[in-house]
């Protein structure tokens, strides 16, 4: 199918695009890599009246460090964070996410913060985000900037805490220390495709003990899901080398499928996802130890 009809506006400032989308919030769409909005707009499951494309807005792309912060760009393309350099525990996450985002040509052109603010529960970035307790910093002409911690920026499956009028400008991350084991493990049917279940690890060690852990899961709710009890069973404990067969990644695992409320469709039904969340969990920590 062809897309509705609509108005086509590229603004070349941020204060051109912010009065842009106050002028009507409701009907206008931004248009970033256009990755998921056109294929949407294609199939008429979104009809704005105005795109309106950002990508000759200056200053929205490309990382910076702000102190013990990473500040990525809201149209930072997914293959610039695949390219990024750095042997840090965070660098060495995000590229491994970044490996598994669709195909080379959706990579080219698709954004971070498109990613973020289409807000499927299965998409890399979006676990990323909210693994790390990121901070998205959003503009809009009426209100300014503001901060939205990613713990209460997704709503639900393609519903974010942004209001219409505003832009997601940026969003800042956490750097890890060495201390940390980073991990990011997903099943997919075929390569390139949204993940069935995805899970991603940071763990905090000190002599061999775990201080701090943070797991998050994709696919099994309508937003990414924390497993604070895979989280308690982690902390406190000490690590194998040889984690995969571990009974603490079994502990783990167990304790995170025994929390999550998996839906059935027709990628899988609740056990099947259950079984890949456990699968996933010990993949992800692993990596995070063979490191
Ligand atoms: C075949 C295929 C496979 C894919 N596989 C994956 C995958 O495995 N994992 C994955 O994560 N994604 C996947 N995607 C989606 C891809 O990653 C998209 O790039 C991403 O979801 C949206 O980014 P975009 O820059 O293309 O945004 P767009 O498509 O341009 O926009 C998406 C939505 O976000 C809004 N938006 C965009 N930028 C902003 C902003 N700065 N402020 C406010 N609103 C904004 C738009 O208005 C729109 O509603 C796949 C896509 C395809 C076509």
């Amino acid at each position: 199918m062809k897309p509705s009809s609509f108005e086509y506006v590229r603004p070349e400032s941020l204060a051109e695009t912010l009065d842009l989308l106050h002028q009507d919030p409701e009907e206008s769409k931004v248009l970033a890599g256009g990755q998921s909005l056109v294929p949407m707009m294609n199939f008429r499951l979104a009809r704005p009246s105005r795109l309106i494309d950002i990508n000759r807005v200056p200053g929205l792309a490309g990382t910076r460090v702000e102190g013990d912060r990473l500040v990525i760009g809201t149209r930072t393309r997914h293959l610039a964070v695949q390219n990024m350099s750095g042997a840090d525990p965070l660098a060495r996450l995000l590229r491994s996410a970044a490996a598994h985002v669709g195909h080379l040509p959706i990579r080219t052109r698709g954004t971070f913060g498109g990613s973020l603010a289409h807000s499927d529960a299965a998409s890399e970035w979006c676990l990323i985000a909210r693994l790390l307790d990121a901070t998205m910093v959003v503009e809009s002409r009426a209100r300014g900037r503001r901060e939205i911690p990613a713990a209460d920026f997704f709503l639900s499956i393609f519903t974010t805490a942004m209001e219409p009028d505003e832009l997601l400008v940026e969003v800042s991350l956490p750097r890890l220390g060495d201390e940390h084991r980073t991990g990011f493990a997903e099943f997919a049917r075929r390569a390139g495709d949204f993940a069935i279940v995805a899970v991603t690890t940071d763990l905090a060690v000190e002599k061999g003990v775990v201080t701090h852990a943070r797991v998050c899961i994709g696919g099994v709710a309508d937003t990414p899901f924390r497993s604070g009890a895979a989280e308690a069973t982690l902390v406190g404990q000490r690590l194998d080398d040889d984690i995969a067969t571990s009974p603490l990644a079994r502990a783990a695992a167990e304790a995170a499928a025994s929390e999550v409320d998996p839906p059935s469709d027709a990628h899988g039904d609740a056990p099947y996802r259950r079984d890949l969340v456990r699968a996933m969990l010990t993949s992800s920590l692993a990596q995070g130890v063979a490191r």
